[in-house]
């Protein structure tokens, strides 16, 4: 079997079911509209074998958002299967963190059974299937604008085609080498320099990073740690670090940031009562009043910015540096040049480097008609994959036809009505969002498409019997 293809035909498939996969699915539910978007056909393929946490449940870090925002996912929801985990152990235990921080762990365990409820919903439809163990390869626009997508299943390399008239590409965000590559720090790329002392954040946050960390640093006598970034997975990775055991009393850990530390407040006025004045009028919510609504620090990680500021009465571990980085851009002065000595003598002895540097989309490979790759936006440094209503973009920041993304640096930037602070210029890799507006939107652009085409759904043939085959059969 392996290399024959077998192919299906669907009005959705969804490549990846994590967080942001699983969100139009469910903010569709919440409208009564799930069972319309499944009557199209709809497949889910994910590479591991469960959909719902994605990498969230993976990270040994404490939210940025709060406890309440994670459940009201389930609230609202016309299918009991997904509104009666509300009575849950694990959701009451959420719960119970009210509108405070709480575990990622803990919320990957209410993403998992949400993801299990979802399954069970789109199992059941006619023409509905979860592929888990399935990685998507890559896609090609045929002749007819529907699109051919190969699924290669990961226990015995079998290739299988789904044909579908639109995809949603949830394949959330990497860090990847090249940024480390282009980007100079002390006026010189990390890559090659310090291959070896290198970690990615994203691997540092988690189980298997922590054990990568302490075999690393095991016979090192009074470990040095940099960490690259200013943004809350950088402060997040110091507060990783700081756990008890985790580095010895005479550890240093250096924090080189090039971009200031932000903080969330509720009000200027706030702000100033803390003694944070660090902000002006372009860090203001218009419509909130918040300082700093989108890019500020919230909740553990802004506790510790407070007390590396020097704004807690509780002094920062002692263990703690702040070393802010010059800009690489410009005419290079004595100053200048000066000051990257500086930056280079603390990477060039440091025994470990977490570079805490934002995150690109993973994005899916896209062939044109003809079989030539599409170039798209988001190939383009800093590009985006989609744009504001979540279409894929290509490289003339055009919409391309049937093509959606959402998730982890996807792209999605703030538009006026949503307020939040003019300075900010990142994306908003919000749960709470693509569940909601983000993800309601993305579903009824879906359904536009759909109902325009009523025959995809006829193109399914009844469940097969076999649960493996459940909803699709081969064409
Ligand atoms: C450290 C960190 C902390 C965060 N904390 C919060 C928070 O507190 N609150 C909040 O709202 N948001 C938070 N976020 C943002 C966001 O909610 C998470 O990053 C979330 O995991 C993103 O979901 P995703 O589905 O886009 O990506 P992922 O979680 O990475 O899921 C993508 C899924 O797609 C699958 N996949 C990828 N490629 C393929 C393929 N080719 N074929 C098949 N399957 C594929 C993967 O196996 C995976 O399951 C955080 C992000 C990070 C990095």
């Amino acid at each position: 079997m392996r290399g024959e293809a077998a192919s299906a035909h669907v009005g959705v498939l969804v490549v990846g079911g994590g967080p942001a996969g699983l969100a139009p699915l469910l903010a569709a539910s919440a409208r009564g509209l799930l069972p319309e978007l499944l009557s199209h056909g709809l497949v889910v393929v994910e590479r591991s074998d469960r959909i719902g946490d994605g990498r969230l449940g993976g990270y040994v870090i404490n939210s940025d958002s709060s406890a309440q925002t994670f459940l009201s996912c389930l609230s609202g929801q016309h299918d009991s299967r997904i509104a009666d985990l509300a009575s849950h152990p694990v959701a009451l235990e959420i719960a119970r963190f009210g509108g405070e921080t709480v575990p990622l762990a803990l919320v990957g365990t209410l993403l998992r059974l949400v993801g299990a409820a979802l399954a069970d919903i789109i199992a059941e439809a006619p023409a509905g299937r979860v592929m888990t163990g399935y990685e998507a390869v890559g896609t090609r626009e045929r002749a007819d604008g529907r699109w051919a997508t190969r699924l290669r299943r990961l226990a015995d390399g079998e290739i299988t085609e789904i044909v579908s008239r639109t995809i949603v590409i949830a394949t959330g965000g990497q860090q990847s080498d090249s940024w480390l590559v282009r980007t100079q720090i002390g006026g010189q790329p990390l890559l090659p320099a310090y291959g070896d002392r290198l970690l990615h954040s994203d691997h540092a946050m988690t189980e298997d990073g922590l054990a990568d960390i302490a075999r690393r640093l095991s016979a090192v006598p009074a470990p040095k740690v940099a960490v690259i970034g200013g943004a809350s997975s950088a402060i997040a990775c110091l507060r990783v670090l700081l756990e008890p055991d985790r580095l010895p009393p005479d550890a240093a850990i250096t924090l080189m940031h090039r971009s200031r530390l932000t903080l969330f407040y509720p009000s200027a006025e706030a702000a100033m009562a803390d003694g944070y004045t660090a902000f002006g009028l372009d860090d203001i919510c218009p419509v909130s009043g918040f300082v700093f609504r989108f890019g500020g620090l919230r909740f553990d990680s802004r506790s510790l910015a407070r007390q590396l500021l020097g704004l807690d009465a509780d002094a920062a571990d002692a263990r703690l540096h702040l070393h802010p980085l010059q800009s690489a851009d410009g005419v290079v002065t004595h100053e200048m040049a000066e000051a990257w000595g500086h930056d280079r003598r603390v990477l060039d002895q440091a025994d470990l480097i977490v570079c805490c540097v934002g995150y690109r989309p993973r994005g899916l490979p896209i062939r044109d008609v003809d079989g030539s790759p599409l170039p798209l936006a988001m190939h383009r440094p800093g590009g985006v994959l989609a744009g504001p209503g979540c279409e894929v973009l290509d490289a003339a920041d055009e919409p391309v036809d049937g093509l959606f993304a959402i998730g982890l640096a996807a792209g999605f930037r703030p538009g006026k009505a949503m307020g939040g602070e003019p300075s900010f210029r990142g994306q908003i890799n919000g749960l709470w969002l693509w569940q909601n507006d983000t993800g309601l939107l993305l579903a009824e652009r879906l359904l536009a498409i759909l109902r325009l085409q009523p025959d995809l759904a006829m193109a399914i043939r009844p469940a097969a019997d076999d649960g493996e085959q459940r909803g699709i059969a081969a064409a």
